[in-house]
């Protein structure tokens, strides 16, 4: 049973019962029409969620980190085909690009947005370079006119990994719309969850759509015109996405105002640095992340408060062991390397009661007057 006091990280099972009479029929009748792979059920979720996201064309596969691989297959990337990527990301971003035959080429993150930094970028473009990968990172845009802007002068693709980021928007322009292709996770936790594994990738370039459905169902059934992988979006995580797409704008709203209970109350702690928004940007808080010299003190006072938080992530992706290969110390990602041990993921869900958002700044207070 759940204790209806105890602050959560994320409550999945709220978002659940606000819904429970929907998504139990949902369910139940993907089964009863036996619609377990290719269905109505999945057509209809990539119609709506390209609509709503503004491309042309969804593909749906199995996850956000198989639509990063395919999109990147998609665009034809070929062995020693250097493609940029931020320094600070969940591994998903950089592990396709090597999965896909490509060279990981690490950026640094912007000092005050955790994304990458647009300036440090042209420094990193060298003959072999083909593509860049911003990844919105917590639901804050990337600066996506400059990366455009850099992309175009140099003639790069650009995929942008929309994970943690749905409806989020730069200059009034929805993120997933910039570049060549743009993947997103449906992930249970992502602003839209399943319940299980689930991703897309979206386009408005026809042959790539096309493409990427034939590669992502073995070439196609009874076709296989190539070879392709097995990455499909089964019917019963469409039907229950189907039921929260609708949903979706007004729980990115409701993270927004939780958002905007820390950056009122906290924002007068001088030790805490707290998230920041590029102007022009509408940042969606998949996730609210502070930042302090004392963050593993932090962490531990919040955790006897009953108050949960995840360091998100807790080492860049350059200085992983699966980066060992190239060599990487922390002074060749300054900004990244530092705020590593600094980050704090607090609290933040669409559900989330005020209250318990008071609690954690009340808690985060008494925490620095100490
Ligand atoms: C969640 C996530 C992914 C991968 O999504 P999965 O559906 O878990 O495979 C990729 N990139 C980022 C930034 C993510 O947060």
């Amino acid at each position: 049973m759940l204790n209806d006091n105890e602050v959560r990280f994320v409550d999945l099972y709220a978002q659940y019962l606000a819904l429970k009479e929907d998504i139990d029929l949902a369910i139940r009748s993907t089964i009863e029409q036996s619609a377990f792979i290719r269905s109505k059920s999945v057509d209809l979720f990539e119609e709506s969620f390209s609509q709503v996201v503004g491309n042309k064309y969804c593909v749906s596969c199995a996850n956000g980190t198989d639509a990063l691989y395919i999109a990147l297959k998609g665009l034809g990337i070929k062995p020693g085909d250097e493609v940029i990527t931020t320094s600070h990301s969940w591994i998903s971003t950089s592990e396709t690009i090597t999965q896909a035959g490509g060279k990981v080429v690490f950026c640094d993150t912007d000092d005050a947005f955790y994304t990458i930094d647009p300036k440090l970028i042209s420094d990193k473009i060298t003959k072999n370079t083909v593509g860049i990968i911003p990844v919105h990172l917590y639901g804050h845009p990337a600066n996506m006119t400059e990366i455009s802007y850099l992309a175009k002068k140099n003639s790069l693709w650009l995929i942008e990994d929309c994970a943690q980021s749905h409806l989020a928007t730069h200059q009034n322009q929805t993120v997933g719309t910039f570049g060549e292709a743009s993947t997103f996770s449906f992930y249970p936790g992502k602003n839209l969850g399943a319940m299980g594994d689930a991703g897309c990738l979206n386009t408005n370039n026809l042959e790539l759509a096309k493409w990427a459905q034939l590669f992502a169902r073995h070439g196609g059934k009874g076709v296989h015109s190539i070879e392709g992988i097995n990455s499909r979006l089964d019917g019963i995580q469409a039907a229950i996405l189907n039921v929260k797409l609708p949903y979706l704008k007004s729980w990115n709203d409701k993270r927004i105002s939780i958002a905007k209970v820390y950056n009122d109350n906290l924002g007068s702690v001088e030790q805490l640095i707290l998230p920041k928004v590029l102007p022009g940007n509408k940042h969606v808080y998949h996730l609210y992340v502070v930042r302090t010299k004392q963050r593993d003190q932090l962490k531990l006072f919040l955790e006897q408060n009953h108050i949960p938080t995840v360091i998100n992530y807790p080492r860049i992706l350059p200085l992983l062991p699966a980066y060992s290969y190239l060599g990487h110390i922390p002074e060749h990602f300054p900004i990244s390397a530092k705020y590593q041990s600094e980050i704090l993921s607090l609290p933040i869900y669409p559900e989330m009661p005020i209250d318990h958002a008071l609690y954690v700044c009340e808690k985060i207070k008494e925490f620095f007057k100490r």
